[in-house]
């Protein structure tokens, strides 16, 4: 499987993952315009896309989905509660996700299973084809037992790390917006992420992206010492760190098992 983080942050996140015969878009929260050439950079035609899969209907993952599914003529799948959410979607090919259902397009299995942050039925997702399970959390404000659970035994990781929670703290955003962040329906800070890879280390993990950095309260490098403390204590693994930014696609990881 290859994936790469196409766009990551509070501006806009999408995350490609390509199977032998599969290619999905998960998240199209940048203008469709743009999409079309990131993915064009690493050698992706729009129109080639089996499937765009949103997780929750916050702008920045969903701003691009109505026009590129359009454009392209391509499904658009999500929760039923979602695509009712999703903000001037307009007429789309719409297929409904089942919480905690598996959508299977050809030899790639996209499940989903449901966190905690402020949308009316947010998601995380485990894709899996032959040996090889990617697992995909990126906004969540608490790390529930289920979440853990589901995220074990992945080869690829797309974790956020989205604040320090220092600089969150002494930062520039209101107290209510403050509250939100770091309240259990907003988003994990570099501390949380931490300790949920450090549960989730095992031989076979090959690459963990790290997803959602804030640019206000966070820094690329405050999360890569935080995650690099967690991988640098431990032995049983050595997976490549890559960092998501809103202004570039990040590199492809291809995994093989
Ligand atoms: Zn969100
Ligand atoms: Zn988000």
């Amino acid at each position: 499987m290859r994936i790469c983080q196409i766009a990551s942050g509070s501006k806009g996140n999408s995350i490609y993952v390509e199977s032998d015969s599969s290619r999905v878009l998960i998240d199209a929260g940048l203008s469709a315009r743009e999409l079309t050439r990131r993915l064009l950079a690493i050698g992706v035609a729009a129109q080639d896309l089996d499937a765009v899969i949103i997780s929750h209907e916050h702008r920045d993952h969903c701003s691009g989905a109505g026009p590129l599914c359009r454009r392209y003529n391509l499904p658009l799948y999500c929760l039923p509660q979602t695509y009712a959410a999703l903000p001037s979607i307009g007429a789309v090919d719409y297929c409904a996700l089942e919480t905690a259902g598996v959508l299977r397009l050809r030899d790639l299995e996209v499940e989903t299973f449901p966190v905690t942050h402020d949308a009316v039925a947010p998601v995380g997702f485990i894709l899996t084809a032959g040996r090889v399970r990617v697992g995909i959390a990126t906004d969540l404000g608490v790390v529930t037992r289920l979440v853990r659970e589901r995220l074990q035994r992945c080869q690829v990781l797309v974790l956020e790390t989205n604040h320090d929670e220092q600089m969150l703290q002494d930062g520039p955003y209101p107290w209510s917006l403050k509250q939100r962040i770091r309240g259990r329906h907003g988003h994990l800070s570099n501390n949380q992420a931490a300790e949920l890879l450090g549960d989730l280390l095992w031989p076979e993990l090959q690459a963990v992206f790290m997803a959602h950095i804030s640019e206000t309260n966070n820094t690329v490098e405050l999360a890569r010492q935080r995650i690099d403390r967690v991988l640098n204590g431990q032995n049983s693994c050595n997976p490549q760190l890559i960092v998501g930014q809103v202004a570039v696609a990040s590199e492809s990881f291809e995994c093989r098992t």
